[in-house]
């Protein structure tokens, strides 16, 4: 399809009508060089033009999107109703306070609602995405050992199941990371856990459900023994519509947590953000958040409240469930990764199999011996279909990994299909592995060098 500056449509600007004020020459010195072929859309062309570039890009609207950890669900549109009300959108943050005590309120009552479901006391909504957010609970974690005067706690232990922001985050914040590998049953290996603890550790950040999808066996001694080497615990709660109205953070004795409100409470993130990560912490943390008044704060990690509106998207959210149905999304997202795994676990690899959370592993290490087919392989052969991909080669510790997170909000016939559609090309794959090489064969361009187009993305118009 055609760029905008490429159009030069005849009826350009013919819905702009005649002037009626005097004509006026810029003087030279403000003039730019004439240009001949200054392009051009009329109106029509121009809606077209937008449509057509929209109807290119995927997105949850138009199909499945099992993207492993991202949980990429339904964002319910009273969300973006209530958050559109002029109550909300008209307001600036430096405008006298008792103008805004209803959206002060809507903080705070969003604020008690997060600590009843995460089992903290506080909760910080200043951390705009959930990276965010671990850099701000890795900075309470600091400023609370040398509040202290312990400034030996420099290592955060992080488990090798743990999400990929995890250690990027420890060492954002100028600690040493240490990396435990998991046990043969997936978790936390305690043994290891147990040789990595000592004087030096600040803390240990858990992913949980961890990204295998599975819910951690030894929760309470683990964070237990963290506690009584004198660190603290973190719990990575992105990925919270797994436990959500059922498991606690706090009850499972940790001391911070982050949500991302763009995965768990049904705002729009992947392009449709911005995102919220708000950080959860137990009373004793309280006065180092961002924003608490105290001096010992760790001070700003960004303006004013944060993103506001996400928060309003969110209360939505949890107030439209209510408590029951909070639980029960929770329950869907696990019923329908478990379906999921045990209909694709009839021809895939499943490697960590017993009962998973909201996602789970397939390694395709096998198929690929016998067939030649990789993960890669699969993964853009479903884009044929119609569907997003899986997380790919994530986490590294299954080898041709396909991460899928199906979400609490698709029906069994969507998931169906997904799955007819996977075992179809698993024989596919013995049969005709070519056809699967060579995908996908629907979309405007076939195979980027990923690893180039991430890293030197050309985004601007070259002519000619
Ligand atoms: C998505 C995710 C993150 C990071 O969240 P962002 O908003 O992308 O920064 C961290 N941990 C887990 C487990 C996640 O799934």
């Amino acid at each position: 399809m055609k760029l905008i500056f490429e159009y030069r449509d005849s009826a350009a600007g013919s819905y702009i009508s005649e002037s009626t004020v005097p004509e006026y020459s810029l003087p030279d010195e403000y003039r730019g060089e004439d240009y001949e072929d200054f392009p051009g859309v009329s109106e029509t062309g121009l809606c077209r033009h937008y449509s057509a570039l929209a109807s290119k890009t995927f997105g949850l609207n138009k199909g499945f999107y099992p993207l492993g950890s991202c949980t990429m669900k339904y964002n319910p549109k009273i969300s973006e109703d209530m958050a559109s009300l002029r109550g909300f959108t008209d307001i600036h943050p430096l405008q006298p306070e008792h103008t805004v005590k209803g959206c002060r309120g809507v903080l705070e009552l969003c604020e008690n609602y997060l600590c009843e479901i995460t089992g903290m006391d506080a909760v910080s909504f200043a951390p705009a995405a959930g990276a965010h957010g671990e850099f701000t609970g890795l900075m309470l974690m600091k400023a609370y050992h040398e509040s202290r005067g312990d400034y030996n706690r420099k290592k955060i232990i992080v488990p090798d199941s743990a999400h990929g922001t995890n250690p990027a985050s420890a060492a954002m914040a100028g600690f040493g990371v240490i990396n435990i590998p998991s046990g043969s049953d997936g978790c936390v290996d305690i043994e290891k856990l147990s040789a990595a603890l000592g004087p030096d550790t600040a803390g240990l950040m858990l992913t949980n459900p961890n990204t295998l999808g599975l819910f951690e066996r030894d929760i309470l001694r683990i964070t237990e023994m963290v506690h009584n080497a004198g660190g603290l615990s973190y719990y990575d709660g992105a990925n919270l519509n797994a436990v959500l109205g059922v498991a606690r953070p706090g009850d499972m004795g940790f001391d911070i947590v982050h949500l991302n409100l763009h995965k768990t409470f049904g705002t729009p993130h992947g392009g449709g953000g911005p995102g919220s990560g708000p950080v959860g912490c137990r009373g004793f943390l309280k006065e180092f958040l961002p924003g608490s008044g105290s001096k010992k704060s760790i001070g700003r990690v960004k303006a004013f409240y944060g993103n506001f509106l996400v928060v309003v998207k969110a209360l939505v959210y949890i107030m439209m469930l209510g408590r029951d149905g909070l639980h029960d999304a929770a329950y869907n997202a696990v019923l329908n990764a478990n379906y999921m795994m045990k209909r694709l676990g009839g021809k895939y690899t499943i490697p960590y199999n017993r009962g998973c959370m909201h996602e789970f592993v397939a390694s395709l290490a096998d198929l690929k011996k016998n067939t030649g087919v990789s993960a890669l392989d699969i993964a853009k052969s479903m884009i044929d279909s119609g569907m997003h991909p899986p997380t790919m080669y994530f986490p590294l510790i299954v080898s041709e990994a396909l991460m899928f997170e199906p979400t609490e909000t698709e029906t069994k016939e969507t998931i169906d299909f997904a799955c007819d559609v996977l075992l179809s090309l698993y024989d596919t794959a013995h049969e005709n592995p070519e056809k699967l090489k060579a995908s996908p064969t629907t979309t405007p361009v076939g195979r980027p060098d990923e690893a180039r187009a991430a890293r030197n993305p050309v985004l601007k118009y070259i002519e000619g």
